[in-house]
């Protein structure tokens, strides 16, 4: 899996245009999938606690650390500028139904 991260970064740092386009066009899904789905996991029950990260004792108050990490990366790390409300929202939707499908 490291293996896999590295060759990715190798790849966005030395590529020549043309095969980085390629290999984003075939990654990034895949990317933006995990991310989905490992999110899913990690979203928070109705009593706002993250059922992964729950144990049968112990509850763990939402957002959990895997949530946090995701939200630094992808959010406060600034891929994008933050879409308008209106796209936003558009994006949860979205985002839910891909969830759905994929489950
Ligand atoms: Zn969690």
């Amino acid at each position: 899996m490291w293996e896999r991260l590295d060759l990715l970064t190798e790849l966005a740092n030395e590529a020549d245009a043309p095969s980085l386009l390629s290999v984003a066009r075939s990654e990034l899904p895949r990317l933006t999938e995990g991310w989905r789905a490992l999110l899913a996991a990690h979203e928070p029950d109705e009593k706002g606690n993250c059922p992964e990260c729950s144990g049968r004792w112990r509850q763990q108050k939402s957002p959990c650390a895997v949530w946090r990490a995701a939200y630094e990366h992808l959010v406060a790390g600034g891929l994008a500028p933050r879409p308008a409300r209106h796209l936003r929202s558009a994006m949860t939707r979205a985002r839910r139904g891909a969830v759905a499908r994929a489950h």
